[in-house]
């Protein structure tokens, strides 16, 4: 599988993100495309809604396996329920991030409230596990309070990562940076990065100037590595997300919902989570059980960017 282009230094790519339908909500996912599969070990960004739904509408993606990868979901507006095989049912609400590390193996079940109409709006996120790390026993983490700053306009949420003096409690494995900046108004703010580091913006709502390139939703700005810091603007009410990390050094495999590094260890997965081992049992969902695709066709698949993951 093709991996990345090398980035030496700064870089000032726009990369259109494409349009795909999850458990009923329609997403824009920026990651992976075609021209870039990674930013650090981020592998997959879905950033799903703003959408209203009707009662018993909303997300409702049936139990899955996950392996290789920890999903981290970013919580905007609405709320859903978290099953998992290892018992854990959580809530997740607005300004709260889940990060499940599926390791060797994990599923879940995602889903709204299903007796009243409501409004979602989340970015739901993949990082890779380091070679080290991916065979580890699966977790689950529920952060329900994140850190703040307030930066020249700016309420940034600190999600992942070490970052303007603070600390986000989520359990990572390998260097990365994610955050989310809202304004309420016009702003203007430049921001420290990690030269070592390569990141990527995405506007979520609003419309913004990253480095006085143009960005609104539906777009990620990839920006290399070998910068030192990064200039921000809008003139409305916006709201971005930041991520980065160390280029990753690996090459991964994203296929259906697992990320390894050869089609034989995507075939065995496959294979257990279609005869029932391996992955656990979801309690307490009446959603259907998802069955794994065909994995015959994973050449050809794994070079398209629309992988059919149901994250
Ligand atoms: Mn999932």
């Amino acid at each position: 599988m093709a991996s990345d282009p090398r980035v030496d230094g700064p870089a000032m790519q726009r990369i259109a993100a494409h349009i795909a339908d999850v458990g009923g909500i329609p997403v824009r996912r920026a990651l992976p495309t075609r021209e870039r599969r990674m930013v650090g070990a981020w592998c997959f960004l879905d950033h799903a809604g703003p959408v209203d739904y009707p009662a018993g509408g909303g997300v409702r993606v049936g139990p899955h396996p996950h392996t290789g990868l920890q999903t981290f979901t970013w919580m905007i507006e609405g709320e859903i329920l978290h099953s998992d095989s290892l018992g854990n049912r959580q809530w997740i609400r607005p300004g709260q991030v889940n990060v499940m590390t599926a390791g060797h193996g994990i599923s879940h079940a995602e889903e709204s409230p299903g007796d009243r109409a409501g409004r979602n709006q989340l970015v739901q996120l993949w990082i890779a596990l380091p070679d080290a790390e991916r065979e580890r026993a699966p977790m689950f983490q529920h952060c329900p309070e994140l850190p703040h700053i307030e930066r020249d306009g700016f309420d940034i949420t600190l999600l992942v990562g070490d970052w303007l003096g603070a600390t986000s409690p989520a359990q990572v494995f390998s260097p990365l940076l994610g955050a989310d900046l809202r304004a309420n108004a016009a702003a203007a703010t430049t921001l420290p990065l990690r030269s070592g580091f390569e990141h990527a913006v995405v506007c979520l709502e609003g419309e913004i100037r990253v480095e006085g390139e143009a960005l609104v939703p539906g777009t990620l700005l990839y920006l290399g590595t070998g910068r030192e810091g990064v200039r921000i603007e809008t003139d409305v009410a916006a709201r971005l997300l930041l991520v980065g990390g160390e280029p990753f050094g690996e090459d991964v495999l994203l296929w259906w919902n697992f990320v390894a590094r050869t089609a034989d260890e995507m075939a065995q997965a496959t294979n257990d989570w279609n005869h029932g081992e391996r992955f656990g049992e979801v309690r307490g969902t009446r959603l259907p059980r998802l069955v794994a695709p065909d994995v015959a066709g994973l050449h050809l698949r794994s070079q398209s960017p629309d992988q059919g993951a149901s994250t």
